[in-house]
Formats: structure tokens, C-alpha cells, sequence
């Protein structure tokens, strides 16, 4: 079961960030990095991370400094136009077990390409 309590630094975003393991980068920013999923659910999958070490959005609201929560909510902006994504997108943060969490480290992922259809599954 995922732990979100403490961060882990084995987990696969501190591994990307830490350029142990390859990524392919949509953006960069002095405290934000993106990158595409490995397994995207639509055209275009991109993951928002922040490169500080929040194990979730809960963790980071309540760590982080102003300019890291700026940067990170800016840099969807910047990458959905970098991207030309004209028909909308969806962004998701899951947090924790019923949140569907699977990686503890937060990111946001921005879904486009495609209708992406039900908020959530039955
Ligand atoms: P979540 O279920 O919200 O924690 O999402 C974790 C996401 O990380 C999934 O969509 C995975 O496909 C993605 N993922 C896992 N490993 C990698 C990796 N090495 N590179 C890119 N994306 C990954």
C-alpha cells in the first residue's frame, strides 16, 4: 500500500529527477519539472512534478513555498500552450489509497488529445 506519511527517495519521480533513470522532458522550470507517462491514457500524457520532495498535493500545501506552488500552477499554463492544446484537458492529482495514488511523489497529470469522458470510474 503507498505510503505518503514520509517521502520516499527510491520512488520512480526522485529517480527522473535525479536523472537515474531517462525521462522524456516537456518542460523545466527552477522548481518544476515535466515529463511525458510512460503509459498515457490519452494523446497527449504529460506529469507535472515539483523537484522538491512532496510525497503528495496535501504534503506540498502544507511545505512548500510560495514560489514553488506559483510555479508549479503556472507551469500548466505554459506547457498546455507549449503543446498547442486548443480542445481542453483535464488535470488530475490523485492523493493517497482512495485517491488512486500510485506514485509518492506529487504530480499532476494533464490528459488531452481526446474526449477524455467519465470524471470517474463506477
Ligand atoms: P498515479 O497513479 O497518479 O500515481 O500516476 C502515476 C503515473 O506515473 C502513471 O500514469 C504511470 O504510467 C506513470 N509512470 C510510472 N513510471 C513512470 C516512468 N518511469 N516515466 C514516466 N511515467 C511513469
Amino acid at each position: 500500500m503507498i505510503n505518503i506519511d514520509s517521502y520516499d527517495e527510491e520512488n520512480i519521480f526522485s529517480k527522473i529527477l535525479k536523472k537515474q533513470i531517462p525521462s522524456e522532458k516537456i518542460f523545466e522550470g527552477k522548481t518544476v519539472y515535466a515529463f511525458k507517462d510512460i503509459n498515457p491514457q490519452a494523446p497527449t500524457h504529460i506529469l507535472v512534478v515539483p523537484k522538491g520532495k512532496y510525497c503528495s498535493l496535501e504534503d506540498f500545501l502544507e511545505k512548500a513555498d510560495d514560489y514553488e506552488i506559483l510555479e508549479l500552477i503556472k507551469s500548466i499554463k505554459i506547457i498546455v500552450k507549449s503543446l498547442d492544446i486548443k480542445n481542453g484537458y483535464r488535470l488530475i492529482t490523485n492523493v493517497g489509497v482512495d485517491g488512486g495514488q500510485e506514485v509518492p511523489h506529487l504530480h499532476f497529470h494533464i490528459l488531452a488529445g481526446k474526449k477524455i469522458g467519465r470524471l470517474t470510474s463506477p
